[in-house]
């Protein structure tokens, strides 16, 4: 495949534009793959990158039901950071964290990552002391933050009402090197790379079965008709429960509607990202001029995969008390993704009771950061069997009891 440069921008203005070629083939199955990945979102597309990258296992499949892309990947709110308050947790979204920052370039793909800064804002007492322990934990951990004054949260975003109706602004927690990228371009960069290691993306293929001989899997049936395989990694965020019904076991995930909208563009007015998360909102301002919403998921189990009004004015009545100005704004788009949540707010990333098959999962409302980390990871537990990434994250921990808890890093807000 040809790189993406100057060169060759010049190079197709002078031919008319006519020697781009397919960012991705569009192949049909083969019989048999090493590895068959189900889910073509970040994690999954991620989880074959680094299989081929890394471990140089390119006899790979990924497949998915709709478009690449089009789950949970293209329905966030973009937003990037790694101040989680438990060691494992921090390693996992640092280094995807860590990722990020050069991805453009690996990929030879503009993921626009923006380490533009996230500010989570203390608007309680209990926040303060919350954030102000989170900063002394990551301060062991690696991760740069810091907790900051009400003063310099005004300074990096002066649309800030600091002393708002019902919740003042008492501080902040600020990773200068947190921000945002382009969720669709994070999932094009991994398939295109995918795609010229010769990897096989597989669209609108659904997985309807997976077979397994003496407790072994050895394939999947779908839409396209069956496809062998001596590696299997399902990556299906809120369809995990589904396929792991599919390979015979049971997983400890609820799936929910989260939603998100964004406004009609305005001139910039916010150069960093800011989740206010006691009144539950979070918000930054894309590269078009959107003021790019999240809000809450919804307080019931569903598959359906839509936005809802009363969580449009739940958010938007929160955040208009700390952003007053977004009060005059009309609203664009609206929708809504399923997401995975596990009961400590942490991943799945694991072997499972069925031999060869793996799971990526449990990434809840807030997985788009951990992108890069979490198919690194995965990668390394599908081809060594082992990972000390993903090691804490493996599924036997809720039997054990030894649950990483990010209720308060992960619950709500992303
Ligand atoms: C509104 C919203 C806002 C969010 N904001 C943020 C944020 O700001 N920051 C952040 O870090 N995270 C955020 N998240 C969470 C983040 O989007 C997800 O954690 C992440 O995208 C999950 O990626 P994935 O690859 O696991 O899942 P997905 O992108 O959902 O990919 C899974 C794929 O599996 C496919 N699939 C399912 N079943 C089958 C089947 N049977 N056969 C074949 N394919 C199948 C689906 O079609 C889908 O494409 C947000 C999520 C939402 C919904």
């Amino acid at each position: 495949m040809r790189r993406y440069s100057a060169f060759a921008i010049v190079r197709e203005a002078l031919r008319h534009h006519s020697g781009w070629e397919r960012a991705w083939t569009a192949p049909a199955p083969k019989p048999c793959y090493d590895v068959i990945i189900v889910g073509a979102g970040g994690h999954g597309l991620a989880t074959a990158y680094y299989l081929g990258k890394i471990h140089k296992i390119t006899n790979v499949a990924v497949i998915e039901k709709g478009w690449l892309g089009g789950g949970n990947t293209g329905r966030n709110t973009t937003i990037i950071r790694s101040n989680y308050l438990q060691d494992p947790s921090a390693a996992i979204y640092e280094k995807a964290r860590a990722l990020y920052e050069t991805l453009s370039q690996d990929l030879n793909y503009n993921v626009m990552f923006s380490p533009r800064g996230v500010i989570m804002l203390a608007q309680t007492e209990h926040e303060v002391r919350g954030y102000r322990r989170t900063a002394h934990a990551n301060a062991l951990q690696g991760v740069q933050t810091a907790f900051i004054s009400p003063e310099r949260v005004r300074e990096l975003c002066p649309i800030i009402a600091l002393d708002g109706p019902r919740y003042p602004v008492l501080g902040g927690l600020w990773q200068a090197r947190g921000g945002t990228a382009r969720h669709d371009a994070v999932a094009w960069g991994y398939a295109r790379a995918c795609s010229a290691m010769g990897m096989d993306i597989i669209q609108q293929c659904a997985v309807t079965g997976i077979r397994s001989r003496n407790g072994q899997v050895t394939g999947v049936e779908t839409t396209q008709g069956a496809i062998a395989c001596a590696r299997l990694g399902i990556v299906v965020a809120g369809h995990s429960g589904v396929l792991a019904d599919m390979a015979g076991f049971r997983l400890p995930i609820e799936s929910v509607a989260l939603q998100a909208l964004v406004s009609e563009p305005i001139k910039p007015c916010m150069d960093v990202v800011v989740m206010a998360n006691t009144v539950h909102g979070y918000m930054s301002q894309s590269d078009k001029g959107e003021m790019v919403i999240g809000g809450g998921a919804d307080g019931y189990n569903t598959y359906a995969q839509r936005g809802s009004f009363h969580h449009i004015e739940d958010t938007v009545r929160a955040l208009i008390e700390t952003f007053p100005m977004i009060s005059r704004l009309k609203m664009l788009r609206h929708w809504g993704g399923i997401v995975d949540m596990t009961g400590d707010r942490s991943p799945i990333i694991s072997k499972t009771p069925l031999g060869n098959c793996f799971i990526n999962c449990g990434w809840g409302t807030g997985g788009f950061k951990a992108i890069p980390g979490s198919g690194w990871a995965m990668a390394e537990l599908m081809a060594r069997g082992t990972s000390d990434l993903a090691g804490p994250f493996a599924l036997d921990r809720f039997r054990a009891g030894r649950f990483i808890d990010e209720s308060v890093a992960a619950g709500v807000a992303h």
